[in-house]
């Protein structure tokens, strides 16, 4: 699977039984097929933080406003929540599996940077992406707050405890 952000090749991780298809050493990209995220439910938040635990490439270029075609459907584009620049993130999702490409290359910096100043990078990028980016969507049509639950569950098995 390739990522459709950089066009790197996925790694698939399998992390307290969840599967993820992660853009590993490029873009920091996070494929989470839908029947993955259901599992994410049931586990206790931070359970994936140890997913971001890795070094981002140097000058990766991740086509920031073009289309990105779904990694699994290849030709089905995938339909974008929300993006920040500020904090380096982009949520997408699959109209057609509901898969979704979460962008966590903000996350990924955050947790290589030291560590006395991590926790409280680590609050203010979560309560952005709560407080604004997700409170931001269109919670008004079912479709997009039926999404926003998924995406607060999949940012929560990120969040690192501390
Ligand atoms: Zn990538
Ligand atoms: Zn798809």
């Amino acid at each position: 699977m390739k990522c459709p952000a950089c066009e790197n090749e996925l790694t698939e991780h399998k992390i307290s039984g969840v599967l993820v298809n992660v853009c590993r050493g490029s873009c920091g990209g996070l494929w989470f097929h839908l029947t993955q995220i259901k599992k994410i439910e049931r586990l206790k938040p931070g359970s994936g933080a140890t997913l971001l635990n890795f070094k981002l490439a140097d000058g990766v270029k991740t086509y920031r406003g073009a289309e990105h075609p779904c990694p699994q459907c290849k030709t089905t584009l995938l339909y974008r929540h929300f993006f920040s620049k500020k904090h380096d993130t982009e949520v997408n999702q699959c109209a057609k599996c509901s898969g979704f490409w979460v962008d966590v290359g903000g996350l990924v910096k955050i947790m290589n940077s030291p560590q006395e100043e991590r926790k409280q990078l680590v609050e203010n990028y979560f309560t952005a992406i709560m407080d604004e980016k997700i409170a931001g969507m269109n919670l008004g049509n079912q479709d997009i707050s039926q999404a926003a639950i998924l995406i607060i569950i999949i940012f929560n098995f990120l969040k690192p405890n501390y």
